[in-house]
Order: C-alpha cells, then structure tokens, then sequence
C-alpha cells in the first residue's frame, strides 16, 4: 500500500508550484496553510472557503492528515493512549496524559525501533521504517482534535530513537514550534534518546531550546549493556560528555530517566552511581517503574521503588517518580501494536 505524501510536510514553494499548475491563484496557498496549523483540519471538506474542485484535487494528491484512529483505550484517570494508522497501513502508538497543570501528547518517530532495548515492546521486531516530518507533526494534530483542546506539552518519547530520525524530527519539530505552526514553546518539547551520541551533537546545533531526556537505564556500561544490544549503544561516558555539551550549548537542563527493574537496576549501589551521574551533569532524574512488557522483566517492588527515590533524594538529587500511568491499557511503549502486530501474523498463520 503506498501513502499519499502529508499535505502538512509540503513546503510553500512546492505548494504555490502545485497551485499554480492547476492554475489556481497564489492566495490559495495561505488559506490551505491556514487551515492546517491554525484551525487543523482533519479532511479537505473541512476547507469550506476553497472550491469543490480544489478540495478533491488535495485529497487525491495529499494525505490531509496522515494518522487515524486504530484502536484507543483509556485508564478512567485522563490518560489516554491511541494505535494510529499511517497511510501505508503500519501502525504507531500516541499517548495523551492529562494533568492538572498541561495536557501532554507522547509520539512516535519510528514504526518499530531499531535500538531493541530488552525491555520494550517497541522494539521487539526491530525497525520497519521511518515516520516522515508530516507523520510526526499530524499525530500532535490528531491529539488536539481528539481532546478537543490544543496540548502545551509535546514528548518524543514513544515508538522509535527519535535521535535516529533527524532529518524527519528537526523540521517536524520546526513546524510544531513555528507561531505560523502549532505554536509550541520549544521549551515545552522534550526530546528522548538511548544515548545515540551523533545525535545528540546535531540536536545542539540546532540552536533551539528543546530539552533533553536520556534514557539512562543502566548506570555503567556493563548495566546498559544487559538492557541494550551493542548495534546502537555508544560508550556511557562519551553520551554522558554530549549530553553535558547539550546542556552547555542550550542552557536546558538535561533529564535522566531511569526505568526501575526488579533485581536489575535498583539496587542502592546503582543509586549511588546515579547520584554521581546526576550530580556531574546538574541533572534531575525521572524513576519509572517498569511496565511489564510480557518480557523477561518486571517493575520494581513499590517498596525498592520508594527507597531508591529516597537515597537520592537525600544525596541532594532532584528526583521523581512519575506515576505509572495506564498499565491497565498496555501504555508501555509499543504494547498496543506489538498486539496488533501478533495477532496479524497469527491470523496469517491461521489463513497459511
Ligand atoms: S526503549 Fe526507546 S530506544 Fe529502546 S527499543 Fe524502546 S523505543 Fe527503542
């Protein structure tokens, strides 16, 4: 199945070129423009002020929107977690949490991942492909029109390395940020990484005020290896270096997250040694207890959960423990698919 480009990716100077080759009036390219990112519209129907005619012509060339509506499931407590089809029929996850302070959307840069940490169901079947800047920016399209509302907080922290995809990610997150975009604070976008090094560098280059959360997981380098397979891991102290630069280059205060695994990574010696990382970077930590992923590993008892935040705590860390939302809809990154994922091959089998 091939996809129809997203109208949203297309520059202004391909888009006046394509007006003009149906000899439509250059003032047509601010009014499309106008219904993408200020009233984000969904289908070209919603394009009242163009002709019929122009309509059709935009939606046989371009996908409007480029992400819908899978499969959502909520958790009664705000959070809120889609599996989004693509033009192509491979499927993603889009997660919106609620607070009281922000509406957040978590997406997706990737179908699949090609890190494969152990732990994530993401991963589990390595990389399909990459998501296009359009892809990116419509999912954070579709989660305001299903809130109803517009979300002030973007995460790039769902299926995929994001720092794997730049060339996607950087104008996805120029759109997102523009004023003539969807208008986000780029200090209200956070950007999350395994520890891909090259990445890192040319997410500071950028010059914009993105922050910056490292997915630490493992607290030397022989910890991150049982979590993370060697094709994408680069040394701990040459990302903990980048990250150190990152914050240096744009003031933004780096982020540890660290998924707390039962027998694996919470121990008080680990704590210690993330006392000492978070203390040399300036950074705060983020403890997460582990959604099951139906992989070989569980989440940490409450109890080691809570004396863990504790001992950094007390070390002068700031440190929380972001509360485990939605374990009940499979909210750990890439459940949803990697069900949809399983049960397409076992109804294949079924078919063979
Ligand atoms: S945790 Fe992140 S980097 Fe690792 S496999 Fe999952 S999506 Fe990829």
């Amino acid at each position: 199945m091939t996809a129809r480009r997203p109208l949203r990716e297309i520059g202004q100077a391909e888009l006046a070129e394509w007006l003009a080759a149906r000899r439509q009036p250059a003032f047509r390219a601010k009014q499309i423009r106008e219904w993408l990112f200020a009233k984000q519209a969904l289908t070209a129907d919603e394009m009242t002020n163009l002709p019929a005619g122009l309509r059709a012509a935009l939606a046989e060339d371009f996908a409007i929107c480029s992400v819908t509506q899978a499969e959502v499931v909520q958790d009664g407590e705000g959070t809120t977690k889609w599996l989004l089809e693509l033009g192509d029929g491979e499927t993603i996850e889009a997660v919106l949490i609620r607070a009281p302070d922000r509406l957040t959307v978590c997406i997706s840069t990737q179908v699949g991942c090609p890190v494969r940490c152990s732990f994530c169901a993401s991963g589990r079947h390595g990389l399909v492909r990459d998501l296009s800047a359009g892809e990116i920016v419509d999912q954070v399209v579709f989660a305001n029109r299903a809130a109803g509302q517009r979300v002030d907080n973007i995460v790039v922290m769902g299926m995929g390395e994001p720092l794997l995809n730049l060339d996607a990610l950087l104008p996805a997150l120029d759109l997102i940020c523009a004023e003539e975009g969807l208008g986000i604070g780029a200090r209200h976008v956070t950007v999350s990484t395994s520890g891909i090094v090259p990445g890192i560098r040319r997410l500071a280059t950028a010059g914009r005020q993105w922050n910056l959360a490292l997915s630490l997981h493992g607290v030397t380098d022989a910890a991150r290896a049982r979590l993370i397979p060697p094709a994408h891991r680069y040394p701990l102290a040459e990302i903990l270096r980048a990250c150190r630069e990152y914050r240096e280059t744009t003031g933004r205060m780096v982020t540890l997250e660290y998924a707390l695994i039962a027998g694996e990574n919470d121990h008080a010696d680990d704590a210690r040694h993330l006392t000492r990382i978070a203390r040399d970077l300036h950074a705060k930590v983020n403890l997460i207890p582990c959604n099951a992923t139906g992989a070989a590993h569980r989440s940490s008892a409450a109890e080691q959960v809570r004396m863990f935040h504790e001992q950094l705590v007390a070390a002068g860390v700031q440190a929380t423990v972001r509360r485990r939302k939605g374990s009940d809809i499979q909210a750990a990154c890439g459940q949803l698919r990697a069900r949809r994922v399983n049960h397409d091959r076992n109804t294949q089998e079924t078919d063979e």
